[in-house]
């Protein structure tokens, strides 16, 4: 594709002036599953949930606390609860464990299929623990016992190596926070691992496709609107051939966070754009800002193939995490 191909203005002015509110027509008919979004209960969540409706989402994440995943349920049947870990007493090791044990055993009683936690390399330089650390063992055990998954976020953008995480000592390299999923990859085969956001790395497809072969419980999801569009949009025939090649190991998420007092359009331009991405081959300015991008942010669709859109949408969400992806 060329570099100085147009720009489709046009659409994206089209779409703005409708509150991005008209999805355009779905390349394929079948449910939809937002693996990957949060939100806290109440009212703050409701402009998510309507704009999820409104372009076909059938089943949405919320990750949140267990407590506010249960009341969203009660309201929105369509809710997948991914309550994440407690990581407020981790300053008391024995009332860590016992706790995020005790909540383990109440999410998959309560029908969780999923566990967030979060090893962001701020997070291990705040704290010193990975995903790793012999600490969270107990807890994988019960992961383990209940048969449930995990979602887990464990890198960054290459770019925030260079510029947020400047200090190697204290955050390490990219590379380096890799060995902590590996482990745990290694250790819980049984366990279904979803790596968040292309698993840290879509700037590097090889990487994502050598721990994929090695590890055949790891799992990644798109979540993460600009990070994913602008690197997967600089090499949408590499992207593809990947998602083709994959297509049973890549779940759709988006990484919409619900807000107070959101931006107009927050959530309807988010699913907008990943519409048009997975599934044209549009090339059009990014209705929404990139702080990361160098230059003008753009949509660069990758146009995933028919047959290779529903494993992504909802087929692997039901396969491998047991999700009822909803009536389409
Ligand atoms: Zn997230």
């Amino acid at each position: 594709m060329p570099v100085n191909q147009e720009l489709d203005v046009q659409l994206v002015e089209q779409a703005r002036a409708e509150g991005f509110a008209r999805p355009p027509q779905r390349k394929v008919q079948c449910p939809i599953v937002d693996i990957h979004a949060h939100a806290p209960a109440g009212p703050v969540a409701a402009p998510l949930y309507e704009a999820a409706r409104l372009y076909g989402i059938t089943r949405l994440a919320a990750i949140s606390t267990l407590e506010d995943a249960l009341e969203l349920r009660q309201k929105y049947p369509e809710t997948e609860m991914i309550p994440r870990l407690e990581f407020e007493h981790l300053g008391d090791p024995d009332r860590f464990v016992e706790r995020n044990v005790e909540l383990v055993r109440r999410a998959a009683a309560k029908g969780a299929r999923i566990i967030k936690m979060w090893f962001a390399p701020r997070f291990v330089g705040r704290t010193g623990k990975r995903m790793d650390d012999p600490l969270l063992d107990p807890i994988f055990r019960e992961i383990e016992t209940h048969g449930l998954g995990v979602l887990t976020h464990v890198s960054d953008p290459d770019i925030w190596f260079q510029r947020v995480y400047t200090d190697v000592n204290l955050y390490g390299t990219k590379a380096d926070q890799y060995p902590q999923l590996e482990h745990r990859l290694a250790a819980h085969p049984g366990v279904p691992i979803l790596a968040a956001h292309m698993g840290g790395d879509p700037e590097h497809l090889d990487h994502l496709a050598e721990l994929l072969d090695r590890y055949p419980n790891l799992y990644l999801d798109t979540s993460a609107t600009k990070w994913i569009v602008r690197e997967l949009g600089k090499q949408p025939g590499a992207a593809r051939d990947f998602f083709r090649q994959y297509k049973d190991r890549i779940l759709f998420g988006t990484d919409q966070v619900a807000i107070k007092d959101p931006e107009p359009f927050r959530y309807t331009s988010r699913y907008w754009i990943h519409q048009l991405f997975w599934e044209t081959d549009v090339v059009c300015p990014l209705p929404i800002e990139d702080p990361d991008s160098d230059g003008q942010p753009i949509l660069r669709g990758i146009n995933l193939p028919e047959d290779v859109l529903p494993w992504i949408y909802y087929k692997n969400a039901a396969r491998v995490f047991g999700v009822p992806v909803g009536e389409h």
